[in-house]
């Protein structure tokens, strides 16, 4: 929503707060066939996506998120060399994993084509590595590709996606995470945008349990940052199908490409776990 004075909000249903950057200009809007997208360039974050009236991306402050979704769940696997995201059209989730030398192929399943097209004009320093050799961009939902995929063909599943409406609904229930299940090797780690523990705490309950009810037994939830999005404090869970692996800290400490925000003591301090959610989730 943008008011008269140029001003985008995005209201938080329920939590009786919202959130409002200086709009510059409406760049782009458009129906795709899945959602309304909009992009706006704005007058100190740079440009902005909305998907159906939803902050996804600004150019300020995307590496926080695409950052924490991608390197800690890198480091934690002992040894990645494939990855899936499910969503991540923006294509920032993808220029980081790339950023792993030892990752042989990433494969980006985002349901809507005009997400990334929209990507590659308004925001192309995420999309820099799309053309990497390592890299696929197929264009279908992501609960079917997953339930396709080859059992154990996959290290690390980054789902990357939009919130639990609409296309993304699926992506939170049982029947995906078994199918991930499945499509993971013997160490395989799924990671999935959480939300905000202090908005949708109950959300996150429902995720792990429909995750331990797919067969998950390890979970870590990691905490960041996200000013663009709802109460600014955002999270990512990862759950493991067998023992959640070590942190690889001295692999994260030699580390040979930079990071706006990772780093291995930001990874350490993300997985402390704030009292109100141990005891919300009996941890
Ligand atoms: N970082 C963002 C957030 O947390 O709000 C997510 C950004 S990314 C643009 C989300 C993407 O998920 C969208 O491009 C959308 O098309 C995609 N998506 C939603 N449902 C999907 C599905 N079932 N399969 C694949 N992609 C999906």
């Amino acid at each position: 929503m943008i008011n008269s004075t140029q001003w985008f909000t995005e209201q938080v249903p329920g939590a009786g707060s919202a959130f409002s950057l200086k709009i510059k200009q409406k760049l782009h809007e458009e129906q795709s066939p899945f959602q309304f997208i909009e992009i706006y360039e704005t007058e100190t974050f740079g440009n902005l996506m909305v998907i159906d009236g939803c902050t996804m991306v600004s150019t300020r402050d995307n590496f926080f998120y695409h950052e924490m979704i991608s390197h800690p769940v890198l480091y934690t696997h002992p040894d990645p060399k494939s990855v899936c995201i499910i969503g991540g059209g923006d294509c920032g989730t993808l220029r980081e994993v790339l950023k792993h030398s030892a990752i042989e192929r990433v494969v980006q399943i985002d349901i809507d084509e005009r997400v990334t097209r929209l990507a590659e004009i308004y925001f192309p320093e995420l999309c820099e590595s799309n053309n990497d050799p390592r890299a696929e961009l197929k264009f279908i939902d992501g609960l079917q590709w997953v339930k396709d995929a080859k059992p154990g063909s996959v290290d690390i599943i980054i789902v990357d996606s939009t919130d639990p409406i609409g296309p993304a609904e699926g992506l939170f229930g049982a029947a995906f995470y078994r199918d991930c299940f499945n499509a993971l090797s013997a160490n395989g780690i799924v990671i999935q945008q959480s939300e905000s523990a202090l908005y949708h705490l109950k959300l996150m309950g429902e995720m792990r349990d429909a995750m331990a009810l797919a067969g998950f037994g390890h979970f870590q939830t990691l905490f960041f940052p996200q000013c663009i999005y709802p109460s600014g404090w955002w999270s990512a869970t990862m759950a493991a199908k067998s023992d959640i692996g070590r942190f690889r800290e001295q692999d994260a400490n030699n580390k040979h490409f930079a990071t706006s925000y990772y780093n291995s003591a930001i990874h350490q301090a993300a997985l402390a776990c704030p009292e109100f959610f141990k005891k919300a989730l009996a941890l």
